[in-house]
């Protein structure tokens, strides 16, 4: 097993630069995700580190050495992809044993290898098998177990779950997590659902147009995001921004000042009118059993979202106010977009 270590790493697809200058460590046995939205270059990133993406300038290094000029199969990295990239003439046993093959590996141990994979993913059954007669999740498990058998030094995931359906997704996720534990493997996951990121990650890069904009663990980048996309991207129904300078004592202040407030659904208590934060007029409940998701349009008409054990009692249309706890409180800067901590 191996770390990955990423320094002022770039691509560009001629002259347009798409990662610009990321550094990344990421420690021998971690569960990384890169998360981020469409086009941010997660995929980009993790073929660079796969070796399939030409690295434009700097490093890409596997435990000791810079990889740069080694070829994907000697880097000791396998992949999963989303469409699973199966050999549909194959079975299921040739598929997880091709590339063993390929590198001369003898058979016996080629045998053994397939076997336990198959053993720990639940797939013995379907090794004679044509991939074609497999549901999307027992074809999603083939192309894991392909990585498995190659007992590669990194894992790389590049969105394996997004073919499946939600229920399938959810079971996949936890095998993936499970498979982490008793592999105690480095694996690197992209995603652009942050309930995957958050489930799985020891640690959660988020992206957005070529550059890291936070790394962190889950809890880190919910209880202190680095900045305003972050706060938004991470957490669901996404975190609730007010033009409010600063809350003291309780109280909005200085609207009209450089900062503004981000207050999370979950974290948002009803109150009386005259000592809320923030105000709104009810508009829509959406009501879950387990919670209710109140909708609000505040007052300079901006909405909001208010997660709450249980409905309110209020009709449409009336006006509810709203406090929260001071530690529950962001505020960020309206030209940066960065935390602030005072
Ligand atoms: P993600 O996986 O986060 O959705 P990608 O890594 O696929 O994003 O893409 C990052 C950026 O690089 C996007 O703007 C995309 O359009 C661009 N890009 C990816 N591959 C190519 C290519 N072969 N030629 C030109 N631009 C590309
Ligand atoms: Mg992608």
């Amino acid at each position: 097993m191996a770390g990955v270590t990423i320094r002022d790493l770039r691509k560009s697809y001629g002259s347009a630069e798409v990662m610009h200058g990321v550094d990344l460590d990421i420690k021998d046995g971690e569960f990384t995700v890169f998360v981020g939205p469409s086009g941010c270059g997660k995929s980009t990133l993790l073929r660079m580190i796969a070796g399939l993406e030409e690295i434009t300038s700097g490093t890409v290094s596997i435990g000791d050495s810079v990889v740069n000029e080694v070829a994907p199969s000697k880097r000791g990295v396998a992949m999963v992809f989303q469409t699973y990239a199966l050999y549909p003439h194959m079975s299921v046993y040739k598929n997880m044993s091709f590339g063993l093959k390929q590198a001369k590996t003898p058979e016996a141990e080629i045998d053994r290898r397939v076997k336990a994979a198959a053993e720990v993913l639940q797939i013995t059954d379907y090794l004679e098998r044509s991939p074609r007669n497999l549901s999307g999740g027992q074809r999603q498990r083939v192309a894991i177990g392909r990585a498995i058998v190659r007992d590669p030094q990194v894992f790389l995931f590049d969105e394996p779950l997004s073919n499946l359906d939600a229920a399938l997704r959810v079971q996949t996720r936890l095998e993936i997590a499970r498979l982490h534990q008793r592999l105690g493997a480095t694996m690197i996951y992209v995603t652009h659902d942050q309930v995957e990121a958050m489930t799985l990650a020891d640690k959660i890069v988020v992206l957005r147009d070529g550059r890291i904009e936070q790394v962190g663990t889950p809890i880190d980048l919910y209880e202190r995001p680095a900045n305003g996309f972050v706060a938004q991207f991470i957490g669901s129904p996404k975190m609730n921004f007010f033009n409010v300078g600063e809350v003291v004592n309780g109280t909005a202040h200085a609207p009209d000042a450089d900062t503004y407030i981000g207050i999370r659904p979950e974290h948002m208590q009803p109150c009386a009118l005259d000592t809320a934060i923030v105000s709104g007029r009810l508009e829509l409940i959406e009501n879950l059993g387990e919670y209710a998701l109140v909708h609000l349009i505040g007052e300079a008409g901006n909405d909001f979202i208010v997660k709450m054990e249980q409905a309110p009692v209020q009709a449409k249309g009336d006006m509810i106010g709203f406090t929260a706890p001071v530690d529950r409180i962001h505020r960020f800067d309206k030209a940066t977009g960065l935390r602030h901590d005072s």
